[in-house]
Order: C-alpha cells, then structure tokens, then sequence
C-alpha cells in the first residue's frame, strides 16, 4: 500500500541533492543532469513526439528506468526536464507501483500544483543552482551571467536568488 505523500518533504529533497553533489564530487557550475543520470543508471533520450504530444517536456519511465526528453524544446528547458525527471526517478520510486504513475506520462506542465511535481521542482532547483554555488557568485554577477554560468534559464535563476536570498 503505498503512503501517499500528502506535503513535499524538502529537506529530503535538499539531502538527496547533496548526496549527489558530494558522489560526483561537484564543487562549481554548470551541474550536467544527463552525466549525472547516466551514472545513476537512469537511461536519457532525446526523442521526437508526434502529434498532440509534442507539448511534453518529457518523462520518467519507471519500468525502463529511462528519461524521455522532447529533442525540439530549448537546451535550457531540456537541462532543466531532465533534472526534474531524475527527481522524481530517484524520490518517487514508490509512487511508480500506484495509479497515479500515469500522470507521469503526461508530465507537461510542471506547474507544481502537486506534491509529487513540487518535489521533483525543487529537486532540480537545488541539484542545478545549489545554494553552496549561488554563495559564491550571485554577488556582482546579473541573472544573465548567471544564466550562463549555472545554464539555466533566467527565470530559473530569478527563482533562486528570491528564494534563498530574499531578492
Ligand atoms: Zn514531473
């Protein structure tokens, strides 16, 4: 019987992240999500969807163990689906054996209303822009040198420096 998650638990969000920072011994920007899910044994794939499908960012398929990442979104949307998708390949193992693991497969929107979703959000938030590395650099440097440092979106880095900072 699976527990469902009725309130994301960040801070096991936050102490899987930094597992994997310290596992892959990684101390500065950018953070490759793909190296990183190839290590863990998580396949990735760029793949065309076809038809109404194309509005999907991409998707986790638990029984392959493989991330599914729409090839025509932009380079930094891609980075940032499949940080997400690690999130939920590495928190949500359990989640996989319940009915709601086909929302997965129709994971477009990544609006965060759901908890599942809100966790593997903030999974890729701290995994890509981690606080240790935003310490170092957030001062002195605009949000689009460190977009281009972290490589992530502007808007990614806006949402970090309000939420760790306050700015
Ligand atoms: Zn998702």
């Amino acid at each position: 019987m699976l527990d469902v998650l009725q309130a994301p638990d960040y801070q096991r969000v936050k102490s899987v992240v930094r597992g994997i920072h310290a596992e892959f011994g990684i101390t500065e920007p950018p953070v490759n999500p793909v190296e990183i899910s190839r290590s863990k044994g998580v396949s990735v794939v760029f793949v065309e969807f076809s038809g109404e499908a194309n509005r999907i960012s991409g998707f986790f398929d638990f029984e392959e163990n493989m991330i599914y990442v729409n090839k025509h979104e932009f380079p930094l949307r891609q980075t940032f689906t499949v940080a997400h998708e690690l999130g939920h390949a590495l928190l949500h193992q359990d989640w996989a054996a319940s009915e709601q693991y086909k929302i997965l497969l129709r994971d477009s929107g990544y609006d965060g209303t759901d908890v599942y979703e809100k966790e593997a959000n903030a999974f890729a938030a701290h995994l890509l822009v981690p606080r240790f590395m935003l310490d170092k650099y957030w001062r002195g440097n605009s949000v689009e040198s460190l977009s281009k440092l972290f490589a992530v979106s502007v808007p990614m880095i806006k949402n970090r420096l309000a939420f760790e900072y306050g700015v």
